[in-house]
Formats: structure tokens, sequence, C-alpha cells
């Protein structure tokens, strides 16, 4: 199991999913990272260890307040924990963290790798970040390159999206892997336990099987 967090609206992003991840530290994982939106930037950061291994290497970056972000806490299922393995994977459209195994990885690799695409790390999930990067390239559409990601993921996930030319948004997708959703008024939470959630807002709601979530500030 492993911890995602995600979280948009008139806060600092950057506390709030730390703090989300700290919560969902009983749920076992071996290397942290986020990803923080900006207006025309994007910025992640991602190490191998605990939580306090990636707040040294946040503290070694001038890193400037960002309204909209995901964070992730592994449990390595393809390939070694290390920093790269490690979420979120970023490609060049977007940003993403996985909670599951995608079983087909490999034959989507092989359709990729056909397309263009190259790889630069071991995890089943950077397959899937690449996929939905491909579809987005198809359709300019975030929901409709999630549904279409949906028809071809085999296996069980969670995933949390940002789209780098949406940086106020988050987008969410599951199968057979939890995933909460919450709003205290002015901002989204996204996490895959409630307690990561619960110190914001009591208003969260499971995520419906194989829906598709759009989370903004309103
Ligand atoms: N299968 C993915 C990986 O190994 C995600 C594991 C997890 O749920 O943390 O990177």
């Amino acid at each position: 199991m492993c911890g995602i967090v995600g979280y948009v609206g008139n806060k600092s992003s950057l506390p709030v999913l730390l703090e989300g991840l700290r919560m969902l530290e009983y749920r076992g994982y071996d290397s942290a990272g986020v990803s923080l939106a900006y207006e025309r930037d994007m910025i992640t950061v991602k190490s191998k260890g605990k939580l306090c291994e990636l707040e040294k290497k946040l503290a070694e970056r001038n890193i400037q307040e960002s309204l909209c972000g995901i964070g992730h806490t592994r449990w390595a299922t393809h390939g070694a924990p290390s920093d790269i393995n490690s979420h979120p994977h970023e490609t060049e459209l977007l940003t993403l963290v996985h909670n599951g195994i995608i079983e087909n990885h490999k034959s989507i690799e092989g359709f990729l790798l056909r397309e263009g695409y190259s790889f630069v790390s071991e995890t089943d999930t950077e397959r899937a970040a690449k996929l939905i990067d491909y579809f987005y390239k198809q359709t300019r559409e975030p929901i409709a390159a999630l549904i279409e990601a949906k028809k071809t993921l085999l296996g069980s996930y969670a995933l949390g999206v940002i789209f780098k030319d949406i940086p106020s948004k988050i987008y969410a997708l599951r199968k057979d892997n939890p995933l909460i959703v919450g709003y205290d008024g002015s901002s989204s939470y996204l996490a895959s336990d409630i307690p990561a959630i619960l110190p914001y807002t009591k208003l969260c709601c499971r995520l419906s099987e194989g829906r598709v979530a759009e989370l903004s500030p309103e």
C-alpha cells in the first residue's frame, strides 16, 4: 500500500501534502515525493527513504508557494526503491501519482515505444503516466484522456494527475484501490484515506469505482 495526497485551493499546498503523507505513514512506504504546480512551471521533488529525506531535499530548494500539488508515499512493486522510481512521475504534459499495479505495463510500453516515447524508470506507473500523456496529446481534454486510459489500463489503480497546462486542477481516477475526495468551501482534497483530510474537512466521500474526479478550489 502507499499514500496519495492532493490539494488545490487558497492555501500553500506543500504543508498540506506533507502533513497528509505523514497521516498515511501507517500504510507503509519506501520512498516519497511531491509535484507542485505553478502557472508556467511544475516542480517535482522525490526521494528514497522516509519523509524526512524528502523534506531535506525540499529544504535545499528555493520552493515558491504553490496552490496545487500532489504527493505520494511509494511501496515499490515494479522497480527497486530509488529516487527515479519514486512518484510523482512527470511526463511532457502531466505529473502523476499511482497506488496499485498496472498489469499490462509491458504491452503499454511496447505501444508507447512505437509512438516515440522513452522511459527513465522501471515502474509500471511511468508507463501509465505516458499512456495518459499520449491520450492527452490526442484529445487535449483531461477527462477524455483519462477515460481513454481507463479502457486500456488493466490491474488496480488509484491515480492523481495534474496536467501542466491546467495548474489549478487535480484529476483522479480509481479502480480497486481507495481514493477519498474532500471539500472545505475554498479547497479540494484528495487522499488514499480519510485521516489525511480530516484536519481540514469532514465533508468528504469515497470516489466511486471507475469514476473520474475533477478537483478545483470551487
Ligand atoms: N506499482 C507502483 C510502483 O511500483 C506503485 C506502488 C504503490 O502502490 O506505491 O511504483
